[in-house]
């Protein structure tokens, strides 16, 4: 049976899902009995796709997936030139809950599994082998605050990263959190050099303790200081995540604080547009605010980047499909 099987069976099974196969009847060369034994116990996914947009003229693909027990999560699939990238889900809801974000104002579901994790890109990959794609970035930027569900995160890592499997590069994972120092320590222990971005938000306290909770357990000065000395560990530069608030977070006194927090760190500063959520006080600057905000951080010497809004149409940013699926749900 498959527990019994030796482990180039295993090895075998794994590529023919990492190729996308729907079911174990198309794995030719694992043996008839072993494939209906197999079809019989096992599916090979446990996520039902239940709403799916695209947006971008289909370069983006979004899915939201219903898991065992009824949460539901969302996977996004940005399609590029020279790469292709998933955002994935790592919990059904969110507890941190940052006041802009729609996947915070949800109650909190639960942890999902590292196998539920993996399945989103297997499932994507699925998509793209269609399309002559392959799938090479992951970021754990869609529902859920991945440092909050550690275990299962770092299996599903590991396991994203096996050749055997998708064999994406580590390198070429992104891993972002709010900021719970203990685990950004933990991380750096493990030996997968995983891409850490912070969202950072704020560059002080008064109003990081409002845009990220968290941060009144995890002060902004620590959390850059643990950040910091992983990119030291790992030799990998940390992406700092900085979503753009009108009037909240997008003045000359916010540059100047985050140039001041991160001048002569291991350090890349991704500015985000804000993608307007209904029911928040919050709106996205217009584009000279943003411009004007990167120049003035790039003035003080920070490599800044300000970020492509893939899949608006598609409610791409976190938690937006699954807001929408399930305030018509809550409105039928
Ligand atoms: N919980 C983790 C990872 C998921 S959120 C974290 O917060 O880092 C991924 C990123 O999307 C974070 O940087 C988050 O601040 C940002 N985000 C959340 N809501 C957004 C919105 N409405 N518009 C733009 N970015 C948003
Ligand atoms: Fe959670 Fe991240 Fe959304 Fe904050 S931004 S509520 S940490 S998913």
């Amino acid at each position: 049976m498959a527990q019994g099987a030796p482990a180039y069976r295993r090895r075998q099974i794994w590529s023919w899902l990492a190729r996308g196969a729907a079911g174990f009847d198309e794995m030719r060369d694992v043996p008839k009995s072993l494939r209906a034994a197999l079809e019989a116990e096992f599916a090979v996914t446990s996520l039902r796709p239940i709403a799916v947009s695209q947006a971008d003229r289909s370069l983006t693909t979004k899915t939201l997936y219903e898991l065992d027990g009824g949460h539901s999560v969302e996977a996004v699939v940005m399609r590029y030139s020279d790469r292709t990238t998933l955002c994935i889900s790592s919990q059904a809801g969110c507890p941190v809950g940052c006041p802009f974000c729609a996947t915070g104002k949800f109650p909190f579901g639960r942890n999902l599994k590292a196998h539920e994790i993996v399945e989103q890109a297997i499932d994507a990959q699925r998509l793209l082998s269609g399309e002559g794609r392959r799938l090479s970035h992951v970021v754990f930027m869609g529902m859920g605050e991945p440092m909050a569900n550690y275990n299962a995160v770092i299996e599903s890592v590991r396991r994203l990263a096996d050749p055997d499997l998708l064999g994406i590069s580590p390198r070429r994972i992104v891993l972002s959190t709010s900021g719970m120092i203990p685990r950004i320590e933990q991380l750096a222990e493990e030996k997968i050099s995983v891409t850490l971005a912070i969202s950072l938000h704020a560059a002080r306290d008064e109003l990081r303790d409002v845009l990220v909770p968290i941060n009144r357990k995890y002060p902004v000065r620590d959390l850059v200081a643990a950040a910091q000395a992983y990119a030291e560990k790992t030799g990998r530069r940390v992406s700092y995540e900085w979503v753009m608030l009108a009037g909240v977070n997008d003045t000359a006194r916010d540059a100047h604080e985050l140039g001041a927090l991160l001048r002569r760190k291991l350090a890349h500063v991704n500015l985000i547009p804000f993608n307007p959520v209904d029911d928040t006080p919050y709106q996205a600057p217009d584009r000279n605010a943003i411009r004007e905000f990167r120049d003035r951080v790039e003035a003080q010497g920070l490599n800044v980047t300000v970020r492509d809004t893939r899949g608006r149409e598609a409610d791409a940013a976190c938690g937006q499909l699954h807001e929408r699926v399930m305030r018509t749900r809550i409105s039928a």
